[in-house]
């Protein structure tokens, strides 16, 4: 052990331990001996110093929002980053933050110069760290990739114990690696992202299906014709409990007049339109985070699975799915949801995302939510993720979020 070691704070309560060792999914459990919780660059290289000098394990935790437990570590060290997110520089192109900062920070400190990173996942409490290390897609990556695309530079704390500053331009086999690299090439300490300027409103559409096929053709049309600066769809029980049916979420910003909207040639049957504040349309996520936490379903376990399936095996996996889904088996009402929407593989260039080899994949994520303290409803869910796993693969997919 070096003698200039620096001593880190080091929480080995057992509330500590027993926080660090769960995670969304609540289906791994896995126990630190000490949690770290630095709030500077130094305090970081502290904690894993400390850990490395006794060979310990150690993992990063952002938000702690994944959900097969890539932030815990038995017997180890987690250092948890949630208070390690100041803003330090914001300016009308970028924005320097630590990788502790979640992105709702990011966008109020950018928002306040009238500017928006281009891409932002749906849920705005996800750490920068957590996000850039598994890719970060959204209602905008068919235009602008992935939130890990639009990274500027990143400061790195490296396995061989260096300080780093990587960019496409400066040490890019590092740049490459680090992002969508879940966190095995290094620890970002801090993001310099790119930032474009914010709409003051969006104009909102969300076209009901009650055909998979249709809903399909029309997503497809619509990204090819990028008409829109937000696409997303999702799968919902049918009113009359006759199967699925299906909502095309689409969406432009704009600042001073609304934009039309024709939908001519598109085969929806029903059509809401919202208009909505940028903020409000980009944070719709947290109304039902407080229904989610008020009804429990946001504690229960969360068996999700985040397929990416190439365009030509999308059809066929997807109904075959959606066949054999029942609705109970995915936990709604209390909070499941089938998320589906395609997106361009050229929009995205991070390396380490492994993507079909086609021009157009499918987002189908299986979001589901088990009961609390049922192990059969769970293992049910868990085998269906393992049916999807599958298919997906075989098919020449890849599943999102695993390492
Ligand atoms: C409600 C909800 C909504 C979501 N919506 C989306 C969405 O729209 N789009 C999307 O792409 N994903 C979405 N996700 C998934 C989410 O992006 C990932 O689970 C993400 O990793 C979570 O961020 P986090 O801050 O909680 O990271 P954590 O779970 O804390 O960490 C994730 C991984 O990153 C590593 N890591 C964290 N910080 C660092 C760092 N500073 N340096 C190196 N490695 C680090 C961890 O060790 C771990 O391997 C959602 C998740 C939830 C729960």
């Amino acid at each position: 052990m070096s003698t200039s070691e620096p001593t880190p704070h080091l929480h080995a309560d057992e509330e500590s331990r027993d926080r660090a060792a769960d995670d969304w999914g609540h289906l791994v459990r896995l126990r630190p001996r000490a949690v770290a919780r630095p709030s500077t660059v130094d305090e970081i290289v502290a904690a894993v110093e400390h850990a490395e000098a006794r060979e310990l394990p150690y993992a990063v935790r952002g938000q702690g929002h994944s959900a097969t437990g890539a932030t815990q570590v038995e017997g180890g060290i987690v250092i948890d980053t949630s208070g390690f997110r100041a803003v330090h520089h914001v300016d009308h192109d970028r924005i320097t933050v630590d990788a502790g900062a979640r992105w709702s920070e990011v966008l109020r400190a950018s928002l306040a110069l009238g500017r928006t990173p281009p891409v932002l996942t749906d849920y705005l409490e996800l750490s920068v760290g957590g996000t850039l290390s598994v890719g970060g897609i959204g209602g905008a990556s068919h235009r602008h990739g992935l939130q890990a695309d639009n990274v500027l530079e990143l400061e790195v704390r490296t396995p061989d114990g260096t300080i780093r500053t990587c960019s496409a331009a400066e040490d890019r086999a590092l740049f490459d690696a680090v992002r969508g690299g879940h966190g095995r090439h290094g620890i970002i300490l801090r993001a310099t992202l790119r930032l474009t300027p914010a709409p003051e409103r969006v104009s909102r559409r969300l076209l009901g299906y009650d055909s998979l096929p249709d809903f399909l053709t029309d997503q497809r049309r619509l990204i090819a014709g990028r008409e829109f600066d937000h696409l997303e769809g999702l799968a919902k029980p049918a009113d009359d409990g006759s199967g699925w049916q299906y909502l095309l979420d689409v969406a432009t910003h704009y600042t001073w007049t609304p934009p039309s909207f024709t939908g001519h040639g598109l085969r929806h049957r029903t059509e809401e339109c919202l208009d909505q504040e940028y903020f409000e349309f980009l944070d719709a996520m947290a109304p039902h985070e407080a229904l989610l936490r008020e009804t429990g379903a946001w504690h229960q376990p969360h068996p999700w699975l985040n397929a990416i399936l190439p365009d030509s095996a999308a059809d066929e996996v997807i109904a075959e799915t959606m066949r054999a889904l029942d609705p109970a088996d995915l936990g709604v009402p209390d909070g499941g949801l089938v998320l589906l929407y395609p997106f361009h593989t050229n929009a995205i260039r991070t390396p380490q995302c492994r993507l079909p080899d086609e021009p157009v994949a499918f987002l189908f994520a299986l979001l589901r939510t088990a009961p609390a303290d049922d192990g059969a409803a769970l293992r049910r869910m868990l085998d269906g993720n393992e049916i999807l796993r599958r298919r997906t693969l075989d098919s020449g997919g890849f599943i999102y979020l695993e390492p």
